[in-house]
C-alpha cells in the first residue's frame, strides 16, 4: 500500500469528523489519483454524518446540495472539501438520480460508476474499501464498470462520456463486455441535458491526454448525438488526427482554446461564416459571449498575417481581428506547427508574432478608440447622427492605420469636413 498523502486541510476535516464519533473516508477521484502517482488538490469525503451534523460541526461552511447530502467545509487553510453523507440511488432515469442517505461505505461506492472510482481511504484507520477491484483494475489499466454496465448506462448516460474521459486520461483498456455496453448505451445520450454534456467535454478539454479522449468519443461513435458535424470530420478528413494533436499542444488551462481549436476541424469550404460551429455551441448551450468569442476565432483563423506584410497590412488585420484576440489566433496556429513537427511554420510564425507584437506596443493607432476624433467630434461638424458616423469613424481609422502620423485631431476633422463637402459618403455607403 503506497503512502497516501492528503492535503492538511482534508486530514483537518476528517479528524474532526472521527473525533465526532462519524466515519470520514477519502473517496473517488482522489484515491484514484493517489495510487496512481497523479497530484490533486480536491479530496471529496464520504461520511455517514448528516448534512447538518456537518454543516454543525464546522465553523464555514457552504450548502453545495443539501438535498443531495453535500456540505462544502472550508478548512483551516482556506480551501474547500466536499463532504457528503453516504448515499444510495432509489431511483434513477437515464440523467438524474433520486438518492437517499446510505448506512455505509460500501453501500455508497456501489452506487460510483466505474471501479477505479469506486475507492475509500479512511485516514483514521488507514482502511483502504475496494469492493469492486479498482485497484486491480488500476494495477492493469482496465476500465470496468461497477457491477452489471447496462445497467449502470442506462441510469446515467453521462457515464458513458465519463468512461471515455477516464479510459484516454489514464490510458485504461475498457473492460470487453464494459466496452460492449458503453457503445451499445451511446444510443441513450440524447436524453442528457446540454449542460453536462458541455462541462463533460470541457473537463475532457482541460485535463492531458485530451486528444485521446476525442479519439475514443469518434471510435465508439459517441460524437454522432451531439457532434454530428465533428462525426464526419472524424469518420472522413485527415484533418481530424491533426486537429487531435493540435489541440494536446494548446495548454490544458486553455480549455476554451482548444474547443476552438476542435471546432477549427470543420469545414471552411461553404461555411466561411462558420454557421456549423455556432450551431454545435448553441446546442451545447454555451453563453452568448463564449460562442461569439469562439465563432469569431473561427472566422478570423484565416487569413493570418506573415513576416513580409507591410506594418501597415499589420495594424489592418489587427483592427480587423480585434487587438484582444490576436495573441489567440496566434497560440491556435502555433499548436498546428508544434504538432507537426514543423519548426519552419514555428520560426515563421514567430517572426510574425514579433511583428505583431512590435505594433501592438508602437503605440500606433489600430481601433475605433484610438482615434484623435470621436462621433461628437463628426456631429458637431455636420454630420447627423446615425451610421454615417461610423462609417467616418471608420474611413478615418482605416486612413490612420495607414499612416499613424494623420492621428492627429485637427488633421482629422480637416479631412472630414472634406469628405462631408464632397459627399464621399455617400460612396461610402454603397460599398
Ligand atoms: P475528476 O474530478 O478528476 O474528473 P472524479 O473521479 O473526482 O474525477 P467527479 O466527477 O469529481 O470525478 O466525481 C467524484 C466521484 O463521484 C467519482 O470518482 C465517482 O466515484 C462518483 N461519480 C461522479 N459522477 C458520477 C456518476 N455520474 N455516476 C456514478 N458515480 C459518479
Ligand atoms: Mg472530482
Amino acid at each position: 500500500m503506497p503512502e497516501l498523502d492528503p492535503p492538511e486541510g482534508f486530514r483537518a476535516i476528517a479528524d474532526r469528523l472521527e473525533s465526532a464519533g462519524f466515519e470520514a473516508w477519502g473517496v473517488g477521484g482522489a484515491i484514484r489519483d493517489a495510487l496512481l502517482g497523479v497530484e490533486r488538490a480536491d479530496w471529496d469525503i464520504a461520511t455517514n454524518a448528516r448534512p447538518e451534523q456537518v454543516q454543525g460541526m464546522f465553523r464555514r461552511t457552504v450548502p453545495l446540495g443539501i438535498e443531495h447530502g453535500t456540505v462544502g467545509v472550508i478548512s483551516p487553510d482556506g480551501a474547500m472539501y466536499e463532504v457528503t453523507t453516504f448515499r444510495r440511488d432509489v431511483e434513477t432515469d437515464g440523467r438524474h438520480a433520486v438518492v437517499e442517505f446510505a448506512g455505509s461505505i460500501d453501500e455508497d461506492l456501489s452506487r460510483r460508476d466505474f471501479t477505479i472510482n469506486a475507492l475509500a481511504w479512511r485516514p483514521a484507520t488507514g482502511e483502504i474499501r475496494d469492493p469492486h477491484g479498482g485497484r486491480e483494475d488500476l494495477d492493469r489499466r482496465i476500465l470496468r464498470a461497477v457491477g452489471d454496465p447496462a445497467e449502470r448506462f442506462a441510469e446515467d448516460y453521462l457515464r458513458v462520456l465519463r468512461g471515455l474521459r477516464f479510459a484516454g486520461r489514464y490510458s485504461l483498456e475498457i473492460d470487453p463486455v464494459t466496452r460492449t455496453e458503453l457503445e451499445a448505451a451511446v444510443s441513450g445520450l440524447g436524453r442528457l441535458s446540454a449542460e453536462r454534456v458541455r462541462e463533460e467535454l470541457l473537463k475532457g478539454l482541460a485535463g492531458p491526454d485530451a486528444g485521446e479522449i476525442l479519439a475514443l468519443y469518434a471510435d465508439i461513435g459517441a460524437l454522432e448525438t451531439w457532434y454530428p458535424e465533428l462525426a464526419a470530420v472524424a469518420r472522413k478528413d485527415p484533418r481530424w488526427a491533426s486537429t487531435l494533436a493540435a489541440i494536446d499542444a494548446i495548454p490544458a488551462h486553455r480549455s476554451s482554446l482548444r474547443l476552438v481549436r476542435l471546432l477549427l476541424s470543420l469545414p471552411r469550404d461553404g461555411d466561411p461564416d462558420g454557421t456549423q460551429a455556432t450551431e454545435l455551441l448553441d446546442r451545447l448551450k454555451c453563453s452568448n459571449a463564449e460562442t461569439r468569442r469562439a465563432v469569431h476565432l473561427w472566422r478570423e483563423y484565416l487569413p493570418l498575417v506573415s513576416p513580409a506584410d507591410s506594418a501597415a497590412r499589420i495594424r489592418e488585420w489587427l483592427s480587423e481581428v480585434g487587438v484582444e484576440h490576436a495573441r489567440d489566433l496566434f497560440r491556435l496556429h502555433f499548436a498546428v506547427a508544434r504538432a507537426a513537427g514543423a519548426s519552419e511554420s514555428e520560426r515563421v510564425l514567430l517572426h510574425s508574432w514579433r511583428r505583431v507584437h512590435d505594433e501592438l506596443v508602437s503605440g500606433a493607432p489600430i481601433s475605433l478608440a484610438d482615434l484623435a476624433v470621436d462621433g461628437n467630434d463628426l456631429i458637431e461638424l455636420g454630420l447627423p447622427s446615425g451610421p454615417l458616423v461610423g462609417l467616418m469613424l471608420e474611413e478615418l481609422s482605416a486612413q490612420v492605420i495607414e499612416d499613424p502620423s494623420r492621428n492627429e485631431r485637427e488633421t482629422l476633422l480637416a479631412e472630414a469636413r472634406e469628405l462631408i463637402e464632397l459627399g464621399a459618403l455617400d460612396v461610402l455607403d454603397d460599398i
